[in-house]
């Protein structure tokens, strides 16, 4: 059997090319993303991952307000799935979260009832019939006024599948997760690097990267395999912004933050009550690490600085003259 190979941000790296960009303030890292009616731009194409120690509205809020966006987790009642996004100051600017099964249409039409323009459907496998009805099932109801990005995939048939189901943005990413134990317990698993060039290369719509980065500078090379902008859990958690459900006393009475898979026992056991399948992820503890807004900021003067490294001004430029060199 003739098996090929894959790579994960560590094992490649950019390679610096002649740039005659003067200063990192004339780089600019907007992207564009929306529904075949309605485009947004993000100026920083981060987006917050959609896990309950991570993204409510105080995490949105914050990386609107830098340029970045928020996808709001699903893991609540609808009630209070909607009264968090009326939270939300920027809601065009934000995600919301279904799932695929039980409650997803009427979660759907409540938020959409409150004015959600923009749909993560994600699953752990999202190259099934399941994805395949749900979306079918959202597009027939909402027409092309909603923005819809499905995932997780990471083949370039399952692209080219969500594509002819009619989603928006493609979301790319299985077992790369910081809190993911999926590549252990199944043995299924892509890595991250790889996925990403493999799925975007077929793609005629934006591919979201979601989970595995480490370094900031991951970012740059998820954007130089491909993809548009990157989903990420583990850069916003213990920051200040994570929901009161991410906070945990220590033995010194301290407040400590966790970040926990949304397949963990611990998570699975507030999502259901029984008939639990076997975790594929975990929770640990995490340092804290002050507002997310100065992170995400971080992150951006890493991936300017990235962008004028390889004399590129912008995103397209930075795509078309990125090279990558393999580590061994
Ligand atoms: P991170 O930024 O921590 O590397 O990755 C975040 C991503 O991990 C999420 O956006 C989601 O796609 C994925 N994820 C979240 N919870 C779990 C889990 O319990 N198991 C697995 N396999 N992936 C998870």
């Amino acid at each position: 059997m003739d098996l090929q190979k894959y790579y994960g941000y560590e094992d490649v790296f950019i390679i610096p090319n002649y740039s005659n960009v003067l200063t990192r303030n004339e780089v600019s890292t907007d992207v564009t993303l929306g529904s075949k009616e309605r485009a947004f731009t993000l100026k920083i194409p981060i987006i917050s991952a959609n896990m309950d120690t991570i993204t409510e509205n105080r995490m949105i809020n914050i990386l609107n307000e830098k340029g970045a966006s928020g996808a709001l987790h699903r893991f609540m009642s609808i009630e209070d799935n909607v009264k968090e996004f009326n939270k939300v100051i920027n809601p065009n600017f934000c995600f919301v979260s279904i799932g695929t099964n039980s409650d997803y249409k009427d979660r759907a039409k409540a938020l959409y009832d409150a004015g959600a323009l923009n749909y993560i459907v994600d699953i752990a496998h999202g190259h099934s019939l399941m994805m395949k009805n749900t979306v079918e099932w959202l597009r027939k109801e909402f027409k092309n006024k909603i923005m819809i990005m499905a995932g997780n995939v990471t083949t370039p048939e399952a692209v080219q599948d969500l594509e002819s189901w009619n989603v928006d943005a493609i979301k790319v990413g299985i077992g790369p997760g910081s809190v993911c134990l999926t590549k252990d317990v199944t043995g299924v698993t892509m890595p991250i690097f790889s996925a990403i060039q493999n799925c975007s290369n077929v793609s005629r719509v934006p591919i979201i990267a979601d989970g595995g980065c480490k370094a900031y500078g991951d970012v740059a090379k998820a954007i130089g395999a491909g993809a548009t902008a990157v989903m990420s859990g583990y850069f916003f958690s213990g920051t200040d912004e994570i929901p009161e459900k991410a906070w945990r006393i220590d033995n010194k009475n301290q407040q400590v933050p966790i970040y926990r898979g949304m397949a963990s026992s611990e998570a699975m056991k507030t999502i259901r009550k029984d008939n639990l399948p076997t975790p594929e992820g975990k929770s640990i503890l995490v340092e804290r690490k002050g507002s997310a807004g100065h992170i995400v900021e971080q992150i951006a003067g890493g991936l300017r600085s990235s962008y004028s490294y390889v004399g590129a001004t912008n995103t397209r430029e930075f795509q078309a003259k990125v090279k990558f060199g393999l580590k061994r």
